[in-house]
């Protein structure tokens, strides 16, 4: 959760409600949350409950069923399952809403809840400002005793996800591939899966375990280096990596090295084609790697921008450098086991995967966050949408979305953007070269030095 208290209450934050357990995440919250969610939707209604792998998911998953129940809504129970099979069931089952139990990539100690619409896209800004206004003034419109919603088993749901994704993407069998799924809420069904399709799958971290005694649920280099070495070590073709919730997927390439995050989403975006949507701090990889087959559409930060990008513009395919990639034709969920499928058939047709990365055009790309006070954000950010763009006498295009972007005409670029969860402003740039990257960043950085 933000710290946004000093304007507005707010409960959800970019994605979801998330934070620590025995502080901002109650079983008192998630019993107001059901509440809220039925007296939004209305009695009768049909809402599916999953969790990720976490210590507090019963607990988080009992309360919020049970407000569910009393506002006169049925409970269709999924139970452990990763974030795309919420997505999933929720638009397969005609279900009015589903709502994940997860905090994703955060550490252990936190928690949270995701809301999905009936179409398996996650709930949008005004819907979740809706069912937050109900719980801040508590006017829960509560069921009479013979109206109480039921709860529904729909665990078998999964076998349909599992046939329904072979169907959607036809692999070669013959690849092997290490799956690190971090204990999370996809630690048997990606693995699961992966075999069904034909690959010689090798597990890591595969055991649920709200502990995640493997490593942090956080799909990071830093967090992989057992899966980058269990690659090398079995001479595997490629390993793949979930977060907690496997809404999001990353890679390893045969050598062991970890895929670089812009251009592992250039291919796939490349390999797709059409018009794409990414995030405005996707580098400019994206753009050379999609010239001659596609058009980019940057959006803000965030997978609900992301999808409502995809519809407005009915795009093919839509990403963030994160990993976390939604493939409409099938959901409009972010789903990472999805994204794991797609990957190994093009690495099965096209590979090796280094070699298909080492064809992504990219630039050298740069990341620094400076200090600043939480109130000073807004003015910054007000004086760097004036002037930022005229540091530059090369700007081919800027984008205002989230943050301030600029597109330089030698094909560099820079975002300059608050943090939405620290007190630092991001600045993230590419240039053809480490040098031109380096003007980049030091002119950024000057400018921003004399703003705080
Ligand atoms: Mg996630």
């Amino acid at each position: 959760m933000d710290s946004h208290d000093d304007k507005k209450q707010r409960l959800f934050g970019t994605s979801g409600i998330r934070g620590k357990i025995g502080h901002a995440i109650t079983s008192e919250l998630a019993l107001k949350m059901g509440r809220a969610l039925s007296t939004l939707l209305g009695p009768g209604c049909k809402v599916v409950v999953g969790y990720d792998s976490r210590t507090s998911n019963h607990m988080l998953e009992r309360a919020l069923s049970a407000g569910i129940l009393e506002g006169g809504c049925d409970v269709l129970l999924l139970g452990l399952a990763p974030t795309p099979l919420v997505g999933y069931a929720t638009k397969k089952l005609g279900a009015d809403a589903g709502v994940m139990i997860t905090a994703s990539h955060n550490p252990p100690q936190d928690n949270g809840l995701k809301v999905w619409n009936s179409d398996g896209m996650a709930y949008r800004p005004h819907q979740e400002e809706a069912l937050e206004e109900i719980v801040f003034n508590g006017k829960f419109s509560l069921a009479p005793w013979d109206s109480i919603g039921k709860v529904e088993d729909i665990r078998h749901i999964s076998k349909e996800y599992v046939n329904d994704l072979l169907n959607f993407v036809k692999i070669e069998p013959g690849l092997k591939v290490v799956v690190d799924c971090a204990n999370g809420a996809a630690s048997y069904l990606s693995p699961f899966l992966l075999r069904k399709a034909g690959c010689d799958v090798i597990t890591l971290n595969s055991q649920p375990d709200g502990f995640f005694p493997g490593r942090m649920p956080e799909p990071s280099a830093a967090n992989l280096q057992d899966l980058m070495r269990m690659v090398k070590a079995t001479n595997a073709d490629m390993g793949i990596a979930h977060d907690g919730d496997a809404d999001r997927m990353v890679a390893v390439d045969e050598n062991g090295e970890f895929a670089d995050f812009d251009k592992l989403l250039s291919l796939i975006a490349s390999e797709i084609g059409g018009c794409v949507v990414t995030t405005v701090d996707a580098s400019s990889s994206i753009d050379m790697a999609l010239e001659g087959k596609g058009k980019v559409i940057r959006t803000k930060v965030g997978d609900v921008h992301v999808a409502d990008a995809i519809e407005k513009y009915n795009a093919s395919f839509g990403g963030e450098p994160s990993g976390t990639w939604i493939h409409p034709d099938f959901c409009m969920c972010p789903d990472g086991i999805l994204s794991a499928l797609k990957l190994i058939a093009l690495v099965k047709n096209k590979g090796p995967l280094s070699k298909l990365l080492e064809d992504i055009p990219s630039f050298p790309t740069m990341r620094e966050v400076i200090n600043c006070q939480e109130s000073q954000k807004t003015d910054i950010m007000e004086k760097t949408k004036e002037d930022f763009p005229h540091l530059f006498s090369d700007v081919s295009e800027s984008n205002l979305k989230d943050g301030v972007r600029l597109s330089l005409e030698n094909g560099g670029w820079v975002l300059i953007r608050p943090s939405g969860t620290e007190s630092y402003i991001r600045i993230t740039l590419g240039g053809r070269t480490t040098e031109e990257a380096q003007e980049i960043m030091d002119k950024s950085k000057k400018f921003l030095g004399e703003l705080i």
